[in-house]
Protein backbone atom coordinates (compact mmCIF):
# COMPACT_ATOMS: atom_id res chain seq x y z
CA UNK A 1 0.00 0.00 0.00
CA UNK A 2 1.10 3.44 -0.84
CA UNK A 3 0.20 7.40 -1.13
CA UNK A 4 -0.03 8.76 -3.98
CA UNK A 5 1.02 12.48 -4.32
CA UNK A 6 0.49 14.39 -7.52
CA UNK A 7 2.03 17.57 -7.85
CA UNK A 8 1.47 20.75 -10.06
CA UNK A 9 0.95 18.53 -13.21
CA UNK A 10 0.36 19.76 -16.21
CA UNK A 11 -0.25 17.67 -19.63
CA UNK A 12 0.61 18.66 -23.01
CA UNK A 13 0.15 17.55 -25.98
CA UNK A 14 2.14 19.37 -28.74
CA UNK A 15 0.91 22.71 -28.30
CA UNK A 16 -2.31 22.04 -26.55
CA UNK A 17 -2.37 22.36 -23.09
CA UNK A 18 -5.06 19.70 -21.57
CA UNK A 19 -4.20 19.95 -18.01
CA UNK A 20 -3.06 22.76 -15.86
CA UNK A 21 -1.38 22.11 -12.71
CA UNK A 22 -3.70 19.85 -10.69
CA UNK A 23 -2.66 18.82 -7.36
CA UNK A 24 -4.16 15.70 -5.26
CA UNK A 25 -3.20 14.08 -2.03
CA UNK A 26 -3.97 10.50 -1.85
CA UNK A 27 -3.72 8.61 1.44
CA UNK A 28 -2.22 5.33 1.92
CA UNK A 29 -5.29 3.18 1.56
CA UNK A 30 -7.93 5.56 0.62
CA UNK A 31 -10.50 5.06 -1.73
CA UNK A 32 -10.19 8.53 -4.13
CA UNK A 33 -12.42 9.23 -7.23
CA UNK A 34 -11.83 11.20 -10.02
CA UNK A 35 -15.06 12.59 -11.30
CA UNK A 36 -16.20 15.22 -14.24
CA UNK A 37 -17.37 15.57 -17.35
CA UNK A 38 -16.49 13.60 -20.05
CA UNK A 39 -13.17 15.16 -21.53
CA UNK A 40 -11.87 16.93 -18.35
CA UNK A 41 -9.06 14.94 -18.21
CA UNK A 42 -9.60 11.81 -15.72
CA UNK A 43 -8.17 9.42 -17.60
CA UNK A 44 -5.13 11.57 -18.65
CA UNK A 45 -4.60 11.75 -14.98
CA UNK A 46 -4.61 7.92 -14.12
CA UNK A 47 -3.01 7.31 -17.54
CA UNK A 48 -0.03 9.61 -15.96
CA UNK A 49 -0.39 7.79 -12.59
CA UNK A 50 0.27 4.47 -14.62
CA UNK A 51 2.95 5.63 -16.39
CA UNK A 52 1.84 5.38 -19.91
CA UNK A 53 1.13 9.29 -20.55
CA UNK A 54 4.39 11.20 -19.92
CA UNK A 55 4.16 13.91 -17.93
CA UNK A 56 5.03 17.53 -19.40
CA UNK A 57 5.33 19.08 -16.31
CA UNK A 58 5.02 18.56 -12.21
CA UNK A 59 5.65 15.42 -10.07
CA UNK A 60 3.97 12.45 -9.05
CA UNK A 61 5.03 10.17 -6.14
CA UNK A 62 4.13 6.83 -5.39
CA UNK A 63 4.69 5.85 -1.80
CA UNK A 64 7.35 8.51 -1.12
CA UNK A 65 8.81 8.20 -4.74
CA UNK A 66 8.84 10.50 -7.70
CA UNK A 67 7.82 8.23 -10.60
CA UNK A 68 7.64 10.80 -13.40
CA UNK A 69 10.46 8.42 -15.37
CA UNK A 70 9.82 5.35 -13.59
CA UNK A 71 8.22 2.81 -16.63
CA UNK A 72 4.50 1.25 -15.74
CA UNK A 73 5.91 -1.88 -14.61
CA UNK A 74 8.01 -1.01 -12.05
CA UNK A 75 5.63 1.08 -10.48
CA UNK A 76 3.89 -1.29 -8.70
CA UNK A 77 0.28 -0.47 -9.40
CA UNK A 78 -2.53 -2.01 -11.40
CA UNK A 79 -5.05 -0.83 -13.57
CA UNK A 80 -8.63 -1.44 -14.62
CA UNK A 81 -9.88 -0.18 -17.88
CA UNK A 82 -13.44 0.34 -19.35
CA UNK A 83 -12.75 -2.32 -22.57
CA UNK A 84 -11.49 -5.28 -20.28
CA UNK A 85 -8.65 -6.16 -22.31
CA UNK A 86 -9.19 -9.88 -22.13
CA UNK A 87 -7.30 -12.94 -23.74
CA UNK A 88 -10.25 -14.19 -25.65
CA UNK A 89 -8.11 -17.38 -26.36
CA UNK A 90 -7.24 -17.88 -22.42
CA UNK A 91 -9.35 -18.99 -20.19
CA UNK A 92 -10.65 -17.32 -16.81
CA UNK A 93 -8.12 -18.72 -14.84
CA UNK A 94 -5.07 -18.05 -17.68
CA UNK A 95 -6.61 -14.22 -17.92
CA UNK A 96 -6.84 -13.89 -14.34
CA UNK A 97 -3.25 -15.72 -13.69
CA UNK A 98 -1.70 -13.87 -16.66
CA UNK A 99 0.55 -11.24 -14.90
CA UNK A 100 1.77 -13.98 -12.36
CA UNK A 101 2.72 -16.37 -15.09
CA UNK A 102 4.60 -13.33 -16.90
CA UNK A 103 6.39 -13.12 -13.58
CA UNK A 104 7.42 -16.48 -13.85
CA UNK A 105 6.02 -17.01 -10.16
CA UNK A 106 5.83 -20.71 -9.18
CA UNK A 107 2.74 -22.69 -9.87
CA UNK A 108 1.78 -22.71 -6.91
CA UNK A 109 1.14 -19.38 -5.66
CA UNK A 110 -0.31 -18.81 -9.11
CA UNK A 111 -2.72 -21.21 -8.01
CA UNK A 112 -2.77 -19.88 -4.73
CA UNK A 113 -4.22 -16.89 -5.80
CA UNK A 114 -5.86 -17.35 -8.88
CA UNK A 115 -8.22 -19.14 -6.90
CA UNK A 116 -8.31 -16.68 -4.16
CA UNK A 117 -9.27 -13.92 -6.25
CA UNK A 118 -11.88 -15.98 -8.08
CA UNK A 119 -13.38 -16.64 -4.60
CA UNK A 120 -12.81 -13.26 -3.83
CA UNK A 121 -14.95 -11.96 -7.08
CA UNK A 122 -17.36 -15.17 -7.19
CA UNK A 123 -15.78 -16.60 -10.15
CA UNK A 124 -14.82 -19.78 -9.15
CA UNK A 125 -17.71 -21.98 -11.31
CA UNK A 126 -16.20 -19.67 -14.36
CA UNK A 127 -12.46 -20.64 -13.85
CA UNK A 128 -12.76 -22.98 -16.99
CA UNK A 129 -14.72 -20.89 -19.29
CA UNK A 130 -13.36 -18.20 -22.23
CA UNK A 131 -14.14 -14.77 -22.25
CA UNK A 132 -16.76 -14.92 -24.86
CA UNK A 133 -19.04 -17.31 -22.12
CA UNK A 134 -19.01 -14.54 -19.54
CA UNK A 135 -21.53 -11.69 -19.35
CA UNK A 136 -19.86 -8.21 -19.29
CA UNK A 137 -20.46 -8.35 -15.19
CA UNK A 138 -18.11 -11.19 -14.62
CA UNK A 139 -15.92 -10.16 -17.20
CA UNK A 140 -15.29 -6.97 -15.66
CA UNK A 141 -14.37 -9.11 -12.53
CA UNK A 142 -11.93 -11.51 -14.46
CA UNK A 143 -9.96 -7.69 -15.15
CA UNK A 144 -10.57 -6.78 -11.75
CA UNK A 145 -9.01 -10.32 -10.66
CA UNK A 146 -5.99 -10.29 -13.12
CA UNK A 147 -5.73 -6.64 -11.01
CA UNK A 148 -5.53 -8.32 -7.61
CA UNK A 149 -3.44 -11.06 -8.07
CA UNK A 150 -0.72 -8.33 -8.57
CA UNK A 151 -1.25 -7.24 -4.82
CA UNK A 152 -0.50 -3.64 -6.28
CA UNK A 153 0.67 -0.79 -4.14
CA UNK A 154 -2.50 1.39 -6.12
CA UNK A 155 -5.20 0.24 -7.89
CA UNK A 156 -5.86 2.33 -10.60
CA UNK A 157 -9.92 2.33 -11.95
CA UNK A 158 -11.07 3.73 -15.18
CA UNK A 159 -14.93 3.65 -15.60
CA UNK A 160 -14.91 0.38 -15.09
CA UNK A 161 -18.77 0.22 -14.88
CA UNK A 162 -19.34 1.96 -18.00
CA UNK A 163 -20.38 -1.09 -19.98
CA UNK A 164 -22.71 -2.85 -17.38
CA UNK A 165 -26.53 -2.27 -16.99
CA UNK A 166 -28.35 0.11 -14.12
CA UNK A 167 -28.74 -2.78 -12.03
CA UNK A 168 -25.48 -4.53 -12.29
CA UNK A 169 -23.56 -1.44 -11.72
CA UNK A 170 -25.02 -1.03 -8.67
CA UNK A 171 -24.66 -4.66 -7.27
CA UNK A 172 -20.78 -4.02 -8.98
CA UNK A 173 -20.17 -0.83 -7.08
CA UNK A 174 -20.47 -2.39 -3.76
CA UNK A 175 -18.57 -5.12 -4.81
CA UNK A 176 -15.51 -2.55 -5.20
CA UNK A 177 -15.88 -0.84 -2.28
CA UNK A 178 -16.22 -4.38 -0.18
CA UNK A 179 -13.19 -5.11 -2.35
CA UNK A 180 -11.82 -1.77 -0.97
CA UNK A 181 -12.71 -2.73 2.40
CA UNK A 182 -11.26 -6.12 2.59
CA UNK A 183 -7.58 -5.10 1.15
CA UNK A 184 -7.02 -1.65 2.46
CA UNK A 185 -5.65 -0.77 -0.91
CA UNK A 186 -5.36 2.57 -2.11
CA UNK A 187 -7.33 3.59 -4.99
CA UNK A 188 -7.59 5.80 -7.88
CA UNK A 189 -11.09 5.75 -9.20
CA UNK A 190 -12.33 7.32 -12.22
CA UNK A 191 -15.94 7.91 -13.36
CA UNK A 192 -18.56 10.46 -14.98
CA UNK A 193 -20.88 9.36 -12.58
CA UNK A 194 -21.81 11.35 -9.84
CA UNK A 195 -23.68 8.49 -8.14
CA UNK A 196 -20.68 6.09 -8.33
CA UNK A 197 -18.17 9.12 -6.91
CA UNK A 198 -20.82 9.62 -3.72
CA UNK A 199 -21.32 5.85 -2.82
CA UNK A 200 -18.04 4.91 -3.60
CA UNK A 201 -15.22 7.66 -2.72
CA UNK A 202 -13.52 8.47 0.68
CA UNK A 203 -12.66 11.49 -1.11
CA UNK A 204 -14.03 13.11 -4.35
CA UNK A 205 -11.55 14.93 -6.76
CA UNK A 206 -14.20 17.36 -8.92
CA UNK A 207 -12.46 17.86 -12.30
CA UNK A 208 -13.49 20.25 -15.12
CA UNK A 209 -11.60 21.72 -18.31
CA UNK A 210 -8.19 19.99 -16.78
CA UNK A 211 -8.21 22.15 -13.72
CA UNK A 212 -9.47 20.62 -9.91
CA UNK A 213 -12.66 22.13 -9.04
CA UNK A 214 -13.21 20.80 -5.42
CA UNK A 215 -11.59 18.24 -3.37
CA UNK A 216 -13.41 16.95 -0.16
CA UNK A 217 -15.78 13.99 1.51
CA UNK A 218 -18.65 12.88 -0.53
CA UNK A 219 -20.99 14.59 2.35
CA UNK A 220 -18.99 17.92 2.17
CA UNK A 221 -19.21 18.25 -1.46
CA UNK A 222 -22.86 17.82 -1.12
CA UNK A 223 -22.88 20.31 1.53
CA UNK A 224 -21.04 22.80 1.12
CA UNK A 225 -19.91 23.51 -2.79
CA UNK A 226 -17.32 25.99 -3.78
CA UNK A 227 -19.33 26.88 -6.70
CA UNK A 228 -22.31 26.58 -9.58
CA UNK A 229 -20.62 23.79 -11.35
CA UNK A 230 -19.70 21.53 -8.12
CA UNK A 231 -23.71 22.32 -6.67
CA UNK A 232 -24.93 21.31 -9.86
CA UNK A 233 -22.57 18.37 -10.75
CA UNK A 234 -22.79 16.67 -6.94
CA UNK A 235 -26.68 15.40 -5.78
CA UNK A 236 -29.04 13.83 -8.31
CA UNK A 237 -31.58 15.41 -8.96
CA UNK A 238 -29.18 18.30 -9.47
CA UNK A 239 -29.56 21.07 -7.37
CA UNK A 240 -32.68 24.17 -9.01
CA UNK A 241 -30.60 27.46 -9.55
CA UNK A 242 -32.46 30.82 -9.77
CA UNK A 243 -30.85 33.72 -11.24
CA UNK A 244 -31.37 37.11 -9.58
CA UNK A 245 -30.93 39.41 -6.72
CA UNK A 246 -31.36 40.60 -2.98
CA UNK A 247 -34.12 42.37 -2.37
CA UNK A 248 -36.41 43.28 1.03
CA UNK A 249 -40.26 42.78 1.36
CA UNK A 250 -41.74 43.62 4.66
CA UNK A 251 -37.94 44.99 6.17
CA UNK A 252 -36.70 41.46 5.26
CA UNK A 253 -34.27 40.63 2.74
CA UNK A 254 -35.08 37.78 -0.15
CA UNK A 255 -34.63 36.61 -2.91
CA UNK A 256 -36.42 38.37 -6.04
CA UNK A 257 -35.79 36.12 -9.09
CA UNK A 258 -35.39 37.86 -12.87
CA UNK A 259 -39.42 36.01 -13.26
CA UNK A 260 -40.85 37.68 -10.17
CA UNK A 261 -40.51 34.70 -7.52
CA UNK A 262 -39.53 35.85 -4.42
CA UNK A 263 -37.49 33.01 -2.08
CA UNK A 264 -36.62 32.99 1.59
CA UNK A 265 -33.17 33.94 1.97
CA UNK A 266 -30.66 33.05 4.91
CA UNK A 267 -29.38 35.63 7.48
CA UNK A 268 -27.63 37.22 5.01
CA UNK A 269 -24.40 39.78 4.76
CA UNK A 270 -25.40 40.63 1.27
CA UNK A 271 -26.90 43.74 0.31
CA UNK A 272 -29.58 44.52 -1.42
CA UNK A 273 -29.31 44.79 -5.13
CA UNK A 274 -26.47 42.46 -4.95
CA UNK A 275 -26.75 39.72 -8.24
CA UNK A 276 -26.59 36.25 -6.66
CA UNK A 277 -27.80 33.14 -8.11
CA UNK A 278 -29.60 31.18 -5.69
CA UNK A 279 -29.49 26.94 -5.13
CA UNK A 280 -31.58 25.16 -3.72
CA UNK A 281 -31.90 20.98 -3.51
CA UNK A 282 -35.01 19.27 -4.77
CA UNK A 283 -34.57 17.27 -2.08
CA UNK A 284 -34.75 20.30 0.24
CA UNK A 285 -38.12 21.11 -0.63
CA UNK A 286 -41.31 20.36 0.92
CA UNK A 287 -44.91 20.55 -0.32
CA UNK A 288 -47.32 22.98 1.93
CA UNK A 289 -49.54 25.74 2.87
CA UNK A 290 -47.43 28.90 2.80
CA UNK A 291 -44.91 28.46 0.75
CA UNK A 292 -44.24 29.74 -2.30
CA UNK A 293 -46.87 29.05 -4.65
CA UNK A 294 -45.80 27.21 -8.21
CA UNK A 295 -47.45 26.29 -10.82
CA UNK A 296 -47.35 22.44 -11.83
CA UNK A 297 -45.84 21.49 -15.17
CA UNK A 298 -45.41 17.76 -14.72
CA UNK A 299 -45.07 15.03 -11.73
CA UNK A 300 -43.23 12.09 -11.55
CA UNK A 301 -44.17 9.24 -9.39
CA UNK A 302 -41.75 6.61 -8.67
CA UNK A 303 -42.92 4.82 -6.13
CA UNK A 304 -41.39 5.61 -3.04
CA UNK A 305 -41.40 9.49 -3.69
CA UNK A 306 -42.32 12.04 -6.10
CA UNK A 307 -40.54 15.01 -8.39
CA UNK A 308 -42.72 17.77 -9.05
CA UNK A 309 -41.46 19.95 -11.51
CA UNK A 310 -43.17 23.88 -11.40
CA UNK A 311 -43.24 27.10 -12.51
CA UNK A 312 -42.83 30.92 -11.94
CA UNK A 313 -42.47 33.24 -15.11
CA UNK A 314 -39.36 30.99 -16.50
CA UNK A 315 -38.24 29.47 -13.45
CA UNK A 316 -38.63 26.14 -13.40
CA UNK A 317 -38.05 24.03 -10.11
CA UNK A 318 -38.17 20.86 -9.01
CA UNK A 319 -39.01 19.23 -5.68
CA UNK A 320 -38.34 15.34 -4.67
CA UNK A 321 -40.44 14.33 -1.77
CA UNK A 322 -41.75 10.90 0.33
CA UNK A 323 -45.21 11.20 -0.75
CA UNK A 324 -47.66 10.74 -3.08
CA UNK A 325 -48.73 13.87 -4.67
CA UNK A 326 -51.70 13.77 -7.40
CA UNK A 327 -51.33 17.12 -8.50
CA UNK A 328 -52.42 18.37 -11.82
CA UNK A 329 -50.77 20.43 -14.34
CA UNK A 330 -51.41 24.07 -13.87
CA UNK A 331 -52.30 23.31 -10.50
CA UNK A 332 -51.20 25.48 -7.87
CA UNK A 333 -49.06 23.97 -4.85
CA UNK A 334 -46.85 25.68 -2.46
CA UNK A 335 -42.77 24.72 -2.12
CA UNK A 336 -42.00 25.50 1.34
CA UNK A 337 -38.05 26.19 1.47
CA UNK A 338 -36.05 26.29 4.32
CA UNK A 339 -33.87 29.25 3.72
CA UNK A 340 -31.17 27.20 6.12
CA UNK A 341 -30.90 25.30 3.18
CA UNK A 342 -29.84 27.35 0.00
CA UNK A 343 -27.17 28.00 -1.34
CA UNK A 344 -25.73 31.76 -2.58
CA UNK A 345 -23.42 32.17 -5.22
CA UNK A 346 -22.53 35.21 -7.22
CA UNK A 347 -23.89 35.72 -10.36
CA UNK A 348 -20.71 36.78 -12.57
CA UNK A 349 -17.85 34.63 -11.12
CA UNK A 350 -20.42 31.33 -9.89
CA UNK A 351 -18.30 31.59 -6.53
CA UNK A 352 -20.03 30.40 -3.02
CA UNK A 353 -20.94 33.68 -1.59
P1 LIG B 1 -11.88 12.20 -19.67
O1 LIG B 1 -11.24 10.90 -19.35
O2 LIG B 1 -12.13 13.06 -18.48
O3 LIG B 1 -13.12 12.05 -20.49
P2 LIG B 1 -9.46 12.65 -21.21
O4 LIG B 1 -8.44 12.59 -20.14
O5 LIG B 1 -9.63 11.45 -22.06
O6 LIG B 1 -10.86 13.06 -20.57
O7 LIG B 1 -9.15 13.88 -22.16
C1 LIG B 1 -8.83 15.16 -21.65
C2 LIG B 1 -8.54 16.11 -22.78
O8 LIG B 1 -7.34 15.73 -23.44
C3 LIG B 1 -9.62 16.12 -23.83
O9 LIG B 1 -9.80 17.44 -24.25
C4 LIG B 1 -9.04 15.27 -24.94
O10 LIG B 1 -9.52 15.67 -26.19
C5 LIG B 1 -7.55 15.55 -24.81
N1 LIG B 1 -6.75 14.40 -25.26
C6 LIG B 1 -6.75 13.16 -24.72
N2 LIG B 1 -5.86 12.36 -25.35
C7 LIG B 1 -5.29 13.11 -26.32
C8 LIG B 1 -4.29 12.87 -27.32
N3 LIG B 1 -3.68 11.67 -27.44
N4 LIG B 1 -3.96 13.91 -28.14
C9 LIG B 1 -4.53 15.11 -28.01
N5 LIG B 1 -5.47 15.41 -27.09
C10 LIG B 1 -5.86 14.43 -26.26
MG1 LIG C 1 -11.89 8.94 -19.82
Amino acid sequence: MANVKIDNVVKRYGQVQVMHGVSVDIEDGEFVVLVGPSGCGKSTLLRMLAGLEEISDGTISIGGRVVNDVVPKDRDIAMVFQSYALYPHKTVYDNIGFPLKMAKRPQAEIDKKVTGAADILDLTKYLKRYPKELSGGQRQRVAMGRAIVRDPQVFLFDEPLSNLDAKLRVTMRVEIKELHQRLGTTIVYVTHDQIEAMTMADKIVVMRDGRVEQIGSPLDLYDNPVNVFVAGFIGSPSMNFVNGKVGTKDGRKVFLSDSGLTLPLPETALEAGQEITYGIRPEHIEIGAGGVPMKVVVTEPTGSETQIFAKVGDDLIDAVVKDRISARPGEEIGFVIDPAKAHLFDRKTEQRL
